[in-house]
């Protein structure tokens, strides 16, 4: 399955747009529109590295050089200009170093691509600065623009750019797409109800669930175990959590980098108390590297069983001074 395939027989203007874009008949500007969470984004990502990538066809086909730096945001002819953090517009400031970007010689031969995603939350001064590029582009540059409400995106942009309203996803593609990334067929089921056409609120209620699970099994078990005893029902606990473990070792080391910092600013203030601040810091410091080995276990596969036991016994060890006996 290719990048493009992810989007292909969505519907006739996706369609049409891999097609376009795969023949080398893109415009010189695109404008990618409709309700949020649709995957505008990634799919404004899929046409750009369509137009970067070196295949002769199928593109973009996920293998070559350039797909696989347009995909890591590493590509030199690959701009991308996004809302930043949670600022809620973009700058005039931030569009002007796109601008003096542009205005240089492409660091690389081809074809340069600029992503704009959210247009529309760009402010009205901006958006008339970018309006001169999207006017007369250089020959070799090609823009991808997306935004959520249209309305706020100024006629004369809109007149610059071939216009493409994207619709809802079909409810089974939703949950194809879920279930390619993992998600059970009955959770993938009931997060396409709930998602309604966007794949993008599937995901991220997906994200969420997998989050406070992963909190409430880090708070029944790695946080919990305070001798050796607690440690057979916390490693049964954390069994069949192979899936969030990510997550879980994620958690552990936050919670032991926000003791060890704790621990640094009480000697400046008695105010600071959180949890695991009992511990010394070089209990603490050897707690993180225990997880920093964890992760390369766990990617070298070896089992999740043996890793969670190891640290449950590393915390019971350390941060609660159990002595093996
Ligand atoms: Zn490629």
């Amino acid at each position: 399955m290719t990048q493009g395939d992810i989007f292909r027989g969505l519907s006739q203007s996706h369609d049409r747009l891999l097609d376009d874009y795969n023949q080398s008949q893109a415009p010189h500007a695109l404008l990618l529109t409709g309700q949020s969470g649709i995957w505008k984004e990634e799919f404004a990502a899929t046409l750009a590295a369509s137009l970067l990538c070196t295949a002769t066809e199928n593109k973009p086909c996920g293998h070559c050089d350039a797909c696989h730096r347009a995909s890591s945001g590493q590509h030199s002819n690959l701009y991308r200009l996004a809302l930043a953090g949670d600022a809620r517009s973009i700058k005039i400031e931030q569009l002007r170093e796109l601008l003096s970007a542009l205005s240089l010689h492409p660091l690389e031969e081809g074809r340069r691509v600029v992503m704009i995603i959210r247009v529309d939350a760009m402010t009205v001064q901006a958006q008339n600065a970018l309006l001169k590029n999207l006017e007369e582009p250089e020959s070799s540059d090609f823009f991808i623009l997306t935004a959520n409400n249209e309305r706020a995106v100024l006629p004369t942009i809109v007149s610059r750019c071939q216009f493409v309203r994207l619709s809802v996803w079909p409810d089974d593609r939703v949950e194809q797409l879920l279930i390619s990334r993992g998600v059970e067929k009955a959770q993938a089921r009931a997060l396409t109800q709930l998602a309604a056409g966007r794949p993008g609120i599937a995901i991220a209620a997906e994200a969420d669930r997998r989050y406070g699970d992963a909190n409430t099994l880090a708070d029944a078990t790695f946080f919990a175990v305070k001798k050796l005893s607690d440690i057979p029902a916390a490693s049964m606990a954390l069994k069949d959590a192979r899936d969030t473990a990510d997550l879980l070792l994620d958690l552990i080391e936050q919670r032991a980098g926000f003791a060890l910092r704790a621990s640094i600013a009480s000697r400046l203030s008695d105010s600071h108390h959180s949890e695991w601040s009992e511990a010394s810091r070089s209990a603490l410091s050897k707690l993180m590297e225990a997880v920093f080995a964890a992760r390369k276990l766990k990617a070298s596969n070896v089992s999740w069983q043996a890793i969670a036991d190891q640290l449950l016994f590393t915390i019971t060890k350390e941060i609660h001074q159990c002595q093996w006996s």
